[in-house]
């Protein structure tokens, strides 16, 4: 822990923490060596973690990268850092991440962009980590923490653990409580984690997990000895591979990492199967869809009242009109307008309604995949390797919305996914690859991603 929070004043740059919290990871960690001392260690005890600012944390501010959350200090613990704690992690502190995780880059957030700790081979020039989860990506790859965790509605964890060499998985919908963490698009969100290895991530979900009767769709299953998956190996898997991620444009680089993975899972014993996915190229437009729908209404909570930020106004009214025209940035204004656009009266049938049906066929696709006796899917993680800071936060939203073509299907058939590194692109930069699950069979994809790894 004293490594940690010396490491983490010499990377200030990196802007990965929103708040460091050494008293408090201190005081913990004085209590794990006297478990350690006392032959009663808990399963993470005294393991140094970084907690994306997303999860409220008893008595310390909590953000979600924004200003309308300015200085709110939640008076309860999150079901997922509450499992941590419980188990013997240590906070080290907030980890910055896009605000309320709207993003691909982590430009979105209120306190500034996190930067990689990667560069291109002969340059300097800065890099995003990727995104919602920046900030979690950026610190375990910087070394700023053992593991961190995360969250991912249509890509937040997969996407910055690729883009930064570092492995995250989103377990399936329900395998985590969502109680607790600041809500973005409640039918897509799931907690996962970061971290340097397979091994680790299997360790740190094993504690994030779990029922909890205050989440409605936390899933009432007991959670598997995700470690003791690590040996299985692939063995008689038959892994599929999707035609439709052959998207065009697709850099061969890409291609060939996918090809890679495909033949070390071969060699290690599994069967490859070309698969079909039909409703792929729907997916990204749904989800366009879906996840601002219920993030308007998410966050309509934020009145002035409630939580952080008032800005005071003629009346009541004028008041919640300036408290959201300060508090809200650029990217969560225009997913509010976005989605409360497509649940009026008038469009309601004309899109959300669509983007549900597409979403079901989206994961009947995956079903008649697992029906047929696929037991995990490979595509690659994202469509490229880390961009520059600045180039995709430019004019058109939808370039940046495009990162997300490979992800966002997992979250709307509610999928387990996990993001391994394979390689290095021509320029240095590491590049991951993603397994797709059964419904509560993340063993399946740790064992198969050691595999990768
Ligand atoms: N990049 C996607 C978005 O901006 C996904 C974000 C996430 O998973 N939290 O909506």
């Amino acid at each position: 822990t004293e490594a940690h929070i010396a490491a983490l004043e010499k990377a200030r740059v990196l802007n990965a923490y929103l708040l460091e919290t050494p008293d408090r990871a201190l005081k913990m960690a004085e209590v794990s060596d006297a478990k350690i001392a006392a032959g009663e260690a808990r399963p993470l005890e005294g393991l140094p973690l970084g907690i994306k600012d997303l999860f409220c944390t008893h008595g310390v501010v909590t953000t979600a990268g924004s200003k309308i959350l300015e200085g709110f200090e939640p008076h309860y613990e999150s079901a997922v850092t509450h499992n941590l704690w419980r188990d013997g992690a240590v906070m080290l502190g907030k980890l910055n991440l896009d605000e309320f995780a709207m993003g691909s880059s982590n430009e979105t957030s209120a306190y500034g962009t996190v930067v990689s700790p990667w560069r291109r081979a002969g340059s300097e020039a800065p890099l995003v980590p990727g995104g919602s989860s920046g900030g979690s990506a950026a610190a375990v790859a910087a070394r700023l923490c053992l593991g961190a965790t995360a969250t991912d509605t249509g890509g937040s964890i997969r996407q910055p653990a690729a883009f930064t060499g570092t492995v995250g998985i989103k377990p399936t919908y329900g395998r985590c409580s969502r109680w607790g963490t600041v809500a973005f698009a409640s039918s897509l969100d799931q907690a996962g984690p970061i971290a340097r290895t397979v091994r680790d991530c299997a360790i740190l979900l094993g504690s994030m997990a779990g029922p909890d009767a205050r989440d409605t769709t936390c899933a009432d299953l007991p959670v598997p000895d995700f470690e003791a998956a690590l040996g299985r190996g692939v063995k008689g898997l038959t892994i599929g591979i999707p035609k439709e991620y052959r998207v065009e444009g697709m850099p061969a680089e890409i291609q060939r990492l996918w090809d890679q993975g495909a033949a070390w899972l071969r060699e290690a014993g599994a069967e490859i199967r070309e698969i079909s996915l039909p409703h792929t190229r729907y997916a990204l437009p749904a989800y366009y869809i879906v996840a601002p729908a219920e993030a308007s209404s998410n966050l309509a909570r934020y009145d002035g009242v409630r939580y952080g930020l008032r800005v005071p106004g003629r009346d009541i009214v004028g008041m919640y009109e300036n408290t959201r025209a300060a508090g809200f940035g650029r990217e969560v204004k225009r997913r509010i307008m976005i989605g409360t656009y497509v649940l009026s009266a008038g469009y309601y049938d004309a899109y959300y309604v669509r983007a549900q049906k597409i979403r079901t066929l989206i994961k009947r696709d995956f079903e008649a995949a697992y029906a047929a006796g696929v037991d995990a899917i490979l595509t690659p993680a994202t469509p490229s390797a880390a961009f520059g800071v600045g180039e995709k936060a430019s004019a058109d939203p939808v370039e940046m919305y495009l990162n997300d073509v490979f992800t966002v299907t997992v979250n709307m058939a509610g999928l387990p996914g996990i993001a391994v590194p394979a390689g290095l692109d021509a320029q240095g930069l590491p590049l991951g690859l993603q397994l797709i699950g059964r419904p509560f069979d993340e063993e399946t994809l740790f064992a198969a991603a050691q595999a990768i790894e």
